[in-house]
């Protein structure tokens, strides 16, 4: 395995997790917000409380594909919600492209980003919003040690 191909597996690791982070944090700052448990097995539309299949959650995809509406009650969905996505994406990869040698670096400001933004959005409901921030340090923790041991394992010259 080559120094690039090495990067560019962790570059496409780095856009799916900020995805994927970005999603999950709209989710859960709408629970902060609303006093809704942080962790439930199905997500489901505020409005019909239909549960969405796993093809309606894709971040941003799922919003363009669907035109910005519930594909149940055809219920508009805020843009903002692939926009967060979208920020998300794009500061973890600027993040990675930045401090590629540096995995705890681009680790440690992915975290300090999410728990940034789910401060500055749940301020006001401080126990839901301890609890978020554990699940948030849970995700970052496991997959910082899984990032860690793949560069030491590899130790890359980038
Ligand atoms: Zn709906």
């Amino acid at each position: 395995m080559t120094s690039q191909y090495f990067y560019n597996i962790m570059l496409i690791i780095s856009v799916l997790f900020g995805a994927i982070i970005g999603a999950y944090t709209t989710t859960v700052d709408y629970r902060v917000r609303n006093d809704l448990p942080i962790v439930t097995a199905d997500c489901y539309c505020p409005s019909c409380g239909h549960r969405l299949p796993l093809h309606h959650q894709f971040p941003v995809i799922s919003w363009i594909l669907l035109k910005g509406r519930c594909g149940f009650c055809n219920e508009a969905i805020p843009a903002r919600y692939p926009v967060i996505e979208m920020g998300y994406t794009v500061f973890y990869t600027a993040a990675f492209c930045m401090f590629s040698a540096q995995p705890t670096v681009f680790c440690l400001l992915w975290f300090g980003f999410s728990c940034t933004v789910l401060c500055i959005r749940g301020r006001g409901h401080t126990k839901p919003l301890i609890k978020a921030i554990f699940h948030m340090t849970i995700y970052h923790g496991v997959i910082a040690a899984t990032l860690i041991y793949l560069y030491a394992a590899k130790a890359p010259v980038i």
